[in-house]
């Protein structure tokens, strides 16, 4: 059996979406550049201009705050430095958190090379934010405040919408990494109080490369990509007419079934943690309810995570580990590490993220693999081995293949 576990990385493009992106690459459709003049022009200006609306809807911006880019990271990119280089203080702030993607803290990195400080919030063990915190970090000099609605490694949730009437009140913008987010639950610009929100439409069965960031009215923002003025001037370039249409079709069937998907995915996730029974060790990382339901963190002790992964791979399951291979060395998720987890614990994770598709019969499946393969793996592993990666190390192994 093949089940595909890893929604979090990506998700496969539904069929009624693929059908609305060809539709707009054909020679007898709206292939034509939305700049052009004529008809054909004229075909791919109406499918994205209606692409537009149908996405500032659904978050309750205007079609004018509504820029597509071509990734989320290109969205919380435009979003930290657009920001940055509009703000006339000589000194800026940005108040992040520690478990951001690397898309803002690489991005956090970059800019202060740039002479920008920024500030790291510390989360609970549960992966949550203390708004105190927030309210203590802001300064005169804050000009924006970073922050992941929904953890792409644990799923929790932020306090978002207390944070942003916060921010708000202090007068400083506040961003939102949505991107795990939208198509998952029922956000908008208001429900979070937030002034930009950056997605991706990969993550709800839309096609990979496009994103947006979704602005209110008012923010200001310095392109990054100068040319033609295109998406009303933040972003220059010919339009991906079919790839914003793909997204915002995405949007509307996600949100359209959203009530019964969520429902499906609770007692999805429900059923999925019954392996807490049939396995010692097993802990949960993450909240308990103010999470993405579909997002299931788990550290399986006494057992390596990425010898786990590889060996579900081999029985058709795909996951996430909580630990990557970078040069021999494996290297604890950031994430789990400002949770407060050790790194034994770190090492044991895995990010098991559900989708719409998926059946009890796959859940069933992967609990029996996963109670089997643990067993085995906690004979075979020695405790001290845990975490390292050297010649023995099934990645390398696999590398080698
Ligand atoms: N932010 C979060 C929370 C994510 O999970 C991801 C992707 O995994 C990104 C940003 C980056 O999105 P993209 O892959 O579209 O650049």
């Amino acid at each position: 059996m093949e089940v595909y576990l890893d929604h979090n990385a990506t998700t496969p493009v539904r069929a009624e979406v693929i059908e609305a992106m060809e539709e707009c690459l054909r020679a007898d459709g709206a292939f034509g550049n939305p700049s052009s003049l004529h008809e054909a022009g004229r075909l791919a200006r109406k499918r994205l201009s209606d692409a537009r609306r149908l996405v500032a809807d659904a978050l309750g911006a205007e079609p004018a705050g509504v820029t597509f880019t071509g990734c989320g990271s290109e969205a919380i990119n435009l979003a930290l430095k657009g920001t940055f280089f509009t703000s006339t203080l000589p000194h800026k702030h940005i108040v992040t958190t520690s478990i951001e993607h690397s898309a803002v803290l690489k991005t956090c990195a970059w800019l202060q090379t740039q002479g920008c400080e920024t500030t790291y919030l510390p989360v609970d063990n549960t992966g949550r934010l203390d708004v105190e915190e927030v309210a203590q970090a802001l300064r005169e000099d804050t000009i924006l405040v970073s922050l992941v609605h929904a953890n792409n490694e644990v799923g929790t949730l932020q306090p978002t919408a207390e944070i942003g009437a916060l921010c708000r009140e202090r007068g400083v913008p506040l961003h939102v990494d949505a991107v795990q987010a939208v198509g998952k639950l029922p956000v908008t610009l208001e429900s979070l109080q937030c002034d930009m929100l950056s997605l991706s439409a990969h993550k709800f069965h839309g096609p990979k490369g496009v994103g947006a960031l979704v602005t209110r009215p008012g923010v200001e923002l310095t392109p990054l990509i100068h040319g033609g003025g295109q998406e009303h001037g933040v972003r220059s370039g010919t339009e991906a007419v079919a790839q914003a249409v793909g997204l915002a079709r995405a949007l509307e069937l996600a949100l359209a079934e959203l009530p019964q998907t969520r429902e499906k995915l609770w007692a999805l996730r429900h059923r999925f943690l019954r392996v807490r029974e049939e396995l010692e060790a097993v802990k949960l990382n993450g909240h308990p309810e103010h999470t993405l339901p579909h997002t299931v963190n788990l550290s399986f002790m006494y057992c390596d995570g990425m010898a786990l992964g590889l060996n579900l791979n081999l029985r058709g399951i795909r996951v996430s580990q909580g630990s990557a291979c970078a040069s021999g060395q494996i290297e604890p998720s950031h994430v789990l590490m400002a949770m407060g987890l050790s790194e034994k614990a770190a090492h044991g994770a895995i990010r098991f993220s559900l989708g719409r598709d998926n059946t009890e019969e796959e859940i069933d499946y992967v609990v029996a693999e996963l109670v089997s393969t643990v067993k085995k793996l906690r004979l075979l592993t020695a405790p001290e081995d845990i975490g390292k990666c050297d010649e023995n190390c099934p990645c390398f192994v696999l590398q080698e293949a």
